[in-house]
């Protein structure tokens, strides 16, 4: 499974409840991005500047990350990317690296969201979390980032009919129940 939806769409708290349900591991690129960076290695090094600006990390990278990333046993009985693949570029290759282990697409939940809410939540989570991409420039540029390469995604999962269009506005519970209720449906 895939999830996407815009920054602050709530994909990430979604998609942690939704892999605790099922018992599947969650795939954020994100969040294995910040953990290389609090760990000093060097893809955190590598992948920091990028992240701070609001720009995506080189597609080389993020790609080889996954294909590690999917190569583990924890996998093989299905998996949420939650965060990848957010360029066409990405699409092409994680249907490659699909392909060659032998997995296949079965949904790809769109979170959607409401463009004001979304700035809101994330000046919100800045506070709390203290993010260093959750600047109100940065956030602004993730937006404009998402909208150019990420938004477009959602027309080639509809035209590969596996689109689930998910509406983001409610509480956690009444969002994850919709998201529970496509997925069952699958
Ligand atoms: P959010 O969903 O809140 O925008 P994430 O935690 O998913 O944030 O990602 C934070 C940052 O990590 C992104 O702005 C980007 O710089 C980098 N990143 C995460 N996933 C990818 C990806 N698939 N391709 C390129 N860069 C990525």
């Amino acid at each position: 499974m895939i999830i996407l939806g815009a920054p602050g769409a709530g994909k990430g708290t979604q998609a942690k409840v939704l892999c605790e349900k099922l018992d599947i591991p969650q795939i954020s690129t994100g969040a294995i991005f910040r953990a290389n960076i609090s760990e000093g290695t060097d893809l955190g090094k590598l992948a920091q500047g990028y992240i701070d600006r609001g720009e995506f990390v080189p597609d080389e990278i993020t790609d080889s990350l996954v294909k590690d990333r999917l190569h583990q046993e924890d996998t093989r009985d299905g998996f949420l990317l939650d965060g990848y693949p957010r360029t066409l570029a990405q699409v092409g290759a994680l249907d490659e690296i699909l392909l060659e282990q032998g997995h296949t697409l079965d949904i790809v939940i769109e979170l959607v969201t409401e463009r004001e809410a979304l700035v809101e939540r994330l000046l919100k989570r800045a506070e709390i979390e203290g993010r260093a991409d959750d600047t109100e420039d940065v956030i602004r540029r993730r937006m404009e980032v998402y909208l150019e390469q990420t938004k477009p995604l959602s027309r080639v999962y509809e035209q590969r009919g596996i689109l689930v269009e998910i509406d983001g506005l409610g509480t956690i519970e009444e969002v994850q129940e919709r998201i529970r209720e496509a997925v069952q449906g699958r």
